[in-house]
């Protein structure tokens, strides 16, 4: 049997939006964009989403907008994709790695101890769909003390007078936390719609706008919407209509839109998202953990708290004392049955970029044992039962043959 990690989910309605969107005459940013940007907001209750086209140019804008430049540092986990770093080092700014804690997500004790005067933002990041602790994560950036040393650079940053919290929410689109969806936790979040992820438009991403008095969403939605369109004063979209032929640009701004082409993917996928899409990968999810909860081996992943949900985004296993050339062998077993799988993350300071800007893996033990220990199993809504009962088989059936020999 051959199971792919994570195929994207097409389905008729897919297909026909897609559809739509090529026989209307108009395939790049536009009403089906517009569209999109609505049932985010819809579905989150932020105030304001921008589309963009990646989750990655997303964190560049936000970082950019806030007045983040050269000199400046910005809280990041070690434990992550690469884009959130490269979205700091992209605006000329310093990433700090930080520890995670045993639910692979910032440490926001280590959050507390890397704040300087030159901190203007933090990045957590909701890793597998399980959300960070924003509550605290708050707390801490409204404590008198770190507000003292925030130092505002911009007109942003002045209004706002403390670190920026922006959420890097690749993974947690649709996931719950303080009994709402995710979206709003932050004062931006920052979802990506790339093929892999829960909710796609094969290459995307969206804002969403939360931020706090004095700020008005609406109005930071439209910079960065321009910003986001070369900074010129009327879209595409408007400019075909007849007579409207003539604009200006007010700013040197990014392109970084979304077209429609694309948006239509997500519309689609996000009208059936609760009821199927994030059903069936809690199916798949409970699933696994209520086989895995019977080996002694297994660390599950978290999934469930007060008030908390997860997205179900991945299912990243942890093996019990294992080494990571046992987790290699025990990948290699399983992907001689057919079944694809991965490991999330390799923590930052292990990939060449990072260990040629200083970054040491000495400094990060938790996302090192997390790493180590962990194998991505494939979830989405098209697996069926029979490939799981295969997947959970030939994943035990490879650990046992792994430990039994170590
Ligand atoms: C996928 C991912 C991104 C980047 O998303 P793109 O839309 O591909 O730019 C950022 N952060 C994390 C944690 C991711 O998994």
């Amino acid at each position: 049997m051959n199971i792919p990690f994570s195929p994207p989910f097409i389905d008729e309605s897919v297909e026909a939006e897609v559809l739509d969107a090529l026989r209307s005459g108009w395939i790049t940013t536009g009403p089906k964009v517009k569209a999109l940007e609505q049932e985010v907001c819809n579905y989150t209750g932020a105030e304001s989403c921008l589309a963009v086209n990646s989750a990655t140019s997303a964190l560049m804008l936000v970082l950019h907008w806030y007045g983040i430049t050269k000199g400046d540092e910005v809280i990041i986990p070690a434990y992550t994709y690469a884009a959130t770093a490269l979205a700091v080092l992209h605006v000329g700014a310093t990433p700090i790695m930080v520890d995670v804690e045993n639910d692979f997500n910032i440490s926001v004790e280590k959050i507390k101890e890397a704040i300087t005067p030159k901190t203007k933002a933090i990045i957590p990041v909701d890793i597998a769909g399980w959300s960070c602790n924003y509550n605290a994560i708050h707390s801490l950036v409204n404590d008198a003390e770190i507000k003292k040393m925030f130092l505002p650079a911009s007109e942003q940053q002045h209004q706002l007078q403390r670190i920026l919290i922006l959420s890097d929410a690749a993974h947690s689109f649709g996931a719950v936390y303080n009994n709402k969806k995710l979206g709003t936790a932050a004062d931006i979040t920052v979802f990506s719609f790339h093929a892999v992820k829960n909710l796609t438009t094969a290459e995307g991403g969206c804002i969403c706008l939360s931020l706090p008095k004095p700020f008005n969403n609406t109005e930071v939605y439209t910079t960065l919407r321009l910003w986001s369109l070369n900074g010129q004063t009327k879209d595409a979209f408007s400019k075909s209509k007849a007579g409207g032929w003539r604009y200006d640009i007010v700013y040197p701004g990014f392109k970084i839109n979304l077209p429609d082409i694309l948006a239509a993917i997500g519309l689609a996928q996000i009208r059936q998202y609760d009821a199927q899409l994030l059903e069936e990968r809690k199916r798949v999810f409970d699933f696994y953990s209520a086989k895995f909860a019977q080996q002694d081996w297994a660390i599950l992943p978290p999934y469930h708290q007060e008030g908390a949900v997860s997205s179900y985004h991945l299912y990243p296993l942890r093996i019990k004392n294992i080494t990571e050339e046992q987790r290699d062998l025990i990948i290699e077993k399983i992907a001689a049955t057919g079944v694809a799988v991965n490991v999330h993350f390799q923590p930052l300071p292990l990939l060449q970029v990072f260990k040629e800007r200083g970054y040491d893996i000495n400094n990060y033990p938790m996302a090192y044992n997390n790493y180590q220990s962990e194998i991505s199993l494939p979830i989405y809504p098209q697996l069926n039962n029979i490939q799981c009962i295969y997947i959970v088989d030939n994943v035990i059936n490879a650990v046992n043959s792994v430990i039994s020999n170590g």
